[in-house]
């Protein structure tokens, strides 16, 4: 519609005229969004159609999550008319930058696994890869963090009301979910629910491409209610099915709430996808790929049977057949609180006949297992139904055809511990798919200073294969490339001051070191190592009058789980230092610190492309892998970090002198805990240096409240530090100035971050994806 940047002003004024002409910001993000949605609509009707016509093999990626981000600007980015529509609208008098601003943000995610589940689905279409997505519509995603008085408090968010033009309501595509009801001699009474599904246009960069990211709504249903069932209680019930997200990441809470969110999304989305299939139901495997993202979605594999068993009419033989060659997950967690677990009476009640079907599942396999002679540690490490407990991570490895880890160190703990008894018995079944993120949004879209640096430099086909963002390898000691670089960091960094400082934070030093630590809070991501350091820090300065270390700007940002009070008291505290260290006058000249309020995509658009140093200091073997890390690579930040996760082949591939690395690693830490040979206090009273710190901390020294104070307490000493925060704290402290000291050399610093974005390209989820396309969905490029 618009190929000149003349003929979208025009166009724009046009409509900006019969929409009543006042120059309202407001008024411009509508027209603009309505144009956009216009030029979408003729490549995802004309993509609907090249799919149907060539009856290719379609990917339907289930995720509990979908963490977007705003869509304005990478939606015109994706469709190439993102300077013309910049350009045009600055001789018209608006800013993009501003109208892009105007859009509420879409947090239907908590973190990492619903970002990637994002990341994923661009990677999908910019391959031109028939891939959707499928999730929730929550009508409030993720709360809103302020910072009150040092504490985290929640609000609600609302972001649903103006996405009217990414999305669209397809009554004609409703579909019922049963819930509840009586299973003998056949299920009757039960509670039905509407599902409706809200299409959003996912656009392939420059390829015509648009796929769909299909959201699904709960409303009541035109059926009968059972006799005993009130009307406004089942209304209500109704309409929290798809009300809200839960916050938690990395936790889960055991509510009836989200197991019904969980079938609602996958029975909703199974029934749609069997019913237009373009084959006989016996051909499934050929025509469709399912994805479980993580086991939120694994009630998948029961429901999937319970239609090709009751609808369609087929026998169990063919009917596990058809769904262990369609069904294929992700584990990306081996935490003991993240593992899903639902009990018995739960599920036969809210779904009976999808509970028979488990059993079933599990007393054959268990008939399997018995028959091998299997020994009695491994048959219950490997019953999916434990002692009226129903282990949703078995489930999924059981009646799927392909099981991934996130990264190979996580795979390889998967392979060798957490699964071992599972990775024996389907060992052709596990691989790993090291995660990704989207270079549009996180380098090109977030900076597109560096992106015109790189461009300038080695061309733009990196553009569309990332890899070779290892031309750039050849600039790492080119000094005016480096210079150029150095700029660009600058420019960034001046772009985050301008965009914190609007929030009331005090005066940054631009010159400082950025050293960046975001995302969500959790004892094992270890902020708490964080602070206690900058409080040494602290210490030092005050007493050492020799000790004035390079001026350094510590930001911490992300949200707790409102009911995880340890992660809570974690960011108070980190409030409360901040206010002693930024309060005073010697100190400030050389660490400030910054709580980034609210961290979210957003914000991590202003926060990757800034920073200078990459806080990555999981206890080694807790981070499955992290996403955040390349994120950071790519924008030329160094990872201070651990040996976790990706972080392991992020240093085999900048090479160890290019990080800094320090801590445990997974073997030792999982040692320790298996033998449950850490003593805590032992590393106190080893360290004199440590010693001071923990008795003035544990005297309140750096906090307000004795709340806070008892839950440290609580954490490092009655507990005996379970995410060995102390244990690696000297080791921590000596790789900072170790960064301090590489930081001083400008030469050495810039090479290395050279270095790193040269080698960052593996990590565009184009990659995963295009792996995942070849070795488990075979999708075809049509
Ligand atoms: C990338 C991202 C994450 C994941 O960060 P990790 O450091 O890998 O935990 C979480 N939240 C947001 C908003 C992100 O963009």
């Amino acid at each position: 519609m618009f190929h000149s940047k003349e003929k979208f002003k025009e166009e724009f004024a046009k409509r900006l005229e019969q929409a009543g002409g006042n120059k309202e910001p407001r008024l411009a993000y509508a027209v603009l969004g309505a144009m956009v949605r216009e030029v979408v609509e003729e490549d995802w009707i004309r993509t609907n159609k090249r799919y149907k016509e060539s009856e290719t093999k379609q990917l339907y990626y289930f995720s509990i999550e979908f963490l977007i981000g705003r869509l304005l600007g990478q939606n015109l980015y994706n469709l190439g008319i993102f300077t013309i529509v910049q350009e045009g609208l600055r001789e018209l008098g608006y800013s993009l930058a501003e109208l892009e601003e105007m859009e509420p943000e879409p947090g239907l995610g908590n973190g990492g696994l619903g970002r990637l589940a994002a990341c994923f689905l661009d990677s999908l279409a910019a391959l031109q890869l028939p891939g959707h997505g499928c999730g929730i519509r929550y009508k409030g995603g993720l709360f809103t963090q302020r910072i009150e008085d040092g504490f985290q408090t929640e609000y609600p968010t609302d972001w649903i009301k103006e996405m009217g033009n990414w999305e669209i309501r397809r009554e004609d595509l409703t579909v019922e979910i049963p819930f509840y009801g009586r299973l003998h001699p056949h299920l009757t009474d039960m509670e039905w629910v509407k599902a409706v599904p809200y299409d959003m246009p996912v656009i392939g960069a420059s390829n015509g491409t648009v796929n769909t990211l299909r959201l699904w709504q709960a409303e009541i249903s035109e059926r009968p209610l059972p006799a005993h069932k009130d009307f406004e209680e089942y209304a209500m019930e109704t309409a929290a099915i798809s009300d809200r997200l839960y916050p938690n990441d990395s936790l889960v809470t055991g509510k009836i709430l989200r197991l019904k969110q969980q079938y609602f999304m996958c029975s909703a989305s199974l029934q749609t996808i069997l019913k237009t299939l373009p084959c006989p139901v016996r051909q499934l495997p050929a025509h469709v790929a399912i994805q479980i993202n993580d086991t939120h979605p694994a009630i998948a594999i029961p429901e999937l049977m319970r239609i090709l068993l009751d609808v369609e009419g087929l026998e169990w033989e063919e009917a596990w057949y058809l769904t262990t060659q369609t069904i294929s997950y992700t584990n990306h967690t081996i935490l003991g609180e993240a593992m899903e677990k639902w009990d018995s009476h739960l599920l036969s009640a809210l779904v009976p006949r999808v509970y028979e079907i488990i059993q079933e599942i599990d007393r054959r396999f268990k008939a399997q297992l018995q028959e091998q002679q299997c020994k009695e540690e491994a048959f219950k490490k490997m019953s999916i139904i434990d002692d009226g407990i129903v282990k949703m991570a078995v489930l999924a490895v059981v009646g799927s055809y392909k099981v991934n880890g996130v990264a190979q160190l996580h795979t390889d703990i998967l392979k060798n511990r957490e699964m071992k008894e599972l990775y024996r018995q389907f060992s052709g079944k596990f691989h790993n798919k090291t995660n990704g993120i989207s270079h549009r949004r996180w380098l090109i879209k977030a900076n597109p200073e560096l992106t015109n640096l790189i461009t300038e430099s080695i061309g733009q086909e990196w553009i569309k294969k990332p890899i070779l963002l290892n031309n750039l390898n050849k600039f790492a000691i080119d000094a005016s490339f480096q210079e150029a670089l150095k700029a660009v960091k600058q420019t960034k960094k001046n772009q985050l001051i301008d965009h914190v400082g609007k929030a009331g934070n005090s005066p940054i030093d631009p010159l400082s070191i950025f050293d960046i630590h975001i995302k969500r809070f959790h004892g094992y991501k270890r902020q708490l190592m964080n602070i206690l350091h900058i409080q040494s820090l602290y210490d030092r300065i005050k007493e050492d009058s020799t000790f004035r270390p390079y001026p350094r700007t510590f930001f911490f940002g992300g949200k707790a789980a409102p009911g995880y009070e340890f992660a809570k008291q974690v960011i108070k505290l980190i409030n409360a230092v901040a206010s002693k260290v930024n309060k005073d006058p010697l100190v400030r000249k050389h660490i400030h610190i910054v709580f980034v309020e609210d961290y979210n995509v957003s914000h991590g658009e202003k926060l990757f492309p800034a920073a200078d140093v990459s806080e990555q200091i999981s206890t080694a073997s807790k981070e499955a892998s992290g996403t955040g890390n390349m994120k950071f690579m790519m924008n030329g930040a160094i990872t201070l970090g651990t040996l976790d996760g990706a972080n392991v082949e992020i240093v085999e591939r900048v090479g160890k002198e290019n990080a800094f690395i320090f801590g445990l690693h997974s073997q030792q830490i999982m040692q320790l805990e298996k033998h449950k040979s850490y003593r805590a206090q032992d590393v106190i009273e080893q360290s004199p240096e440590l010693a001071t710190l923990m008795a003035r901390l544990l005297h309140g020294e750096f906090s307000d409240g004795s709340e806070n104070i008892s839950f440290i307490r609580k954490q490092l000493v009655d507990l005996n530090d379970p995410y060995f925060v102390l244990k690696d704290f000297q080791s921590y402290a000596t790789v900072h100035e170790e960064m301090v000291a590489a930081y001083a050399n400008s030469a050495e610093w810039w090479g290395m971050s050279v270095k790193n974005i040269a080698e960052s390209g593996v990590f565009s989820s184009d990659r995963t994806i295009q792996q995942y396309s070849d070795e488990v969905w075979h999708l075809e490029k049509i």
